[in-house]
């Protein structure tokens, strides 16, 4: 039976916008496939990870105090964070998460929460706590050259800056900063968007691309994934981008 590997990144304090959805679709999308998910959570106290040993990363969000608690932990395992990912190991990284793979956080009391500075996007909070991107959110992407809407549901007060490789165009919604153009960071083995939803759920082909992604590289194979039966998400999807789009 074919299996894959899914560390997941702190569940018990980056879990505030529900992103925990995300690693229940991957699970039944695998197992509706008969590939078996294992799904290795890790917090702050737990055994040190190798990332290496994984096929698939997951983050989700959390608030800046959440943030600043995980930190430091997750700082010191830039350097096999690093490897993995140019090891070709999957990251899905979600707001929270997706801002600290950049150069730093600054949150919205002005403090300054050091990134694993993988990436150089970094993200700003504004002073007003108020002025948050909330709301619907449907950007367009690329998957396998293939033109794919992406739906979710955005709740940040970051703004993201200097991101030289964005994961779609935005069609509704704010995307990295107040009325921008660009969603997120696409780069091959890194999806990080700051799309809640959650978002594999409202994204089906999404999921798939995901995982087929994960099993081609460590089956060395072209992987043909079973077709499920998404009538009822294609359905909603239908719903939401008429609603999001067409008004
Ligand atoms: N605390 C961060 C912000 O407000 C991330 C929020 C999130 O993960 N949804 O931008």
């Amino acid at each position: 039976m074919k299996e894959l590997k899914i560390l997941y990144l702190y569940p018990d304090i980056l879990e505030l916008y529900g992103d925990f959805g995300n690693i229940q679709v991957l699970q039944y999308r695998l197992e509706k496939r008969g590939i078996r998910a294992i799904i290795v959570p890790y917090s702050i106290g737990d055994d040190a990870p190798n990332f290496n040993d994984y096929d698939l990363v997951f983050g989700g969000g959390g608030a800046d105090q959440e943030q600043g608690i995980l930190a430091e932990d997750l700082l010191q395992y830039k350097d096999n964070i690093k490897q993995a990912i140019n090891n070709g190991v999957f990251f899905l990284l979600i707001c929270g998460s997706y801002q600290l793979f950049g150069k730093y956080y600054k949150g919205v009391e002005g403090n300054i929460i050091s990134g694993l500075e993988i990436f150089d996007y970094y993200t700003e909070a504004l002073a007003d706590r108020k002025k948050r991107c909330i709301g619907n959110i449907v950007i367009e992407t690329k998957l396998n050259e293939r033109k794919t809407k992406i739906i979710g549901f955005e709740n940040h007060g970051g703004q993201t800056f200097d991101v030289a490789t964005p994961f779609g165009d935005v069609l509704f919604g704010n995307g990295n900063k107040f009325g921008d153009t660009q969603e997120g960071f696409f780069m091959d083995n890194v999806i990080a968007t700051y799309l809640h939803g959650p978002l594999l759920s409202k994204n089906p082909e999404l999921a798939d691309y995901i995982i087929k992604h994960c099993l081609d590289r460590k089956y060395k194979d072209n992987i043909i994934l079973n077709p499920l039966n998404d009538e009822f998400e294609n359905k909603c999807r239908e719903q939401l981008l008429s609603k999001f789009l067409n008004n």
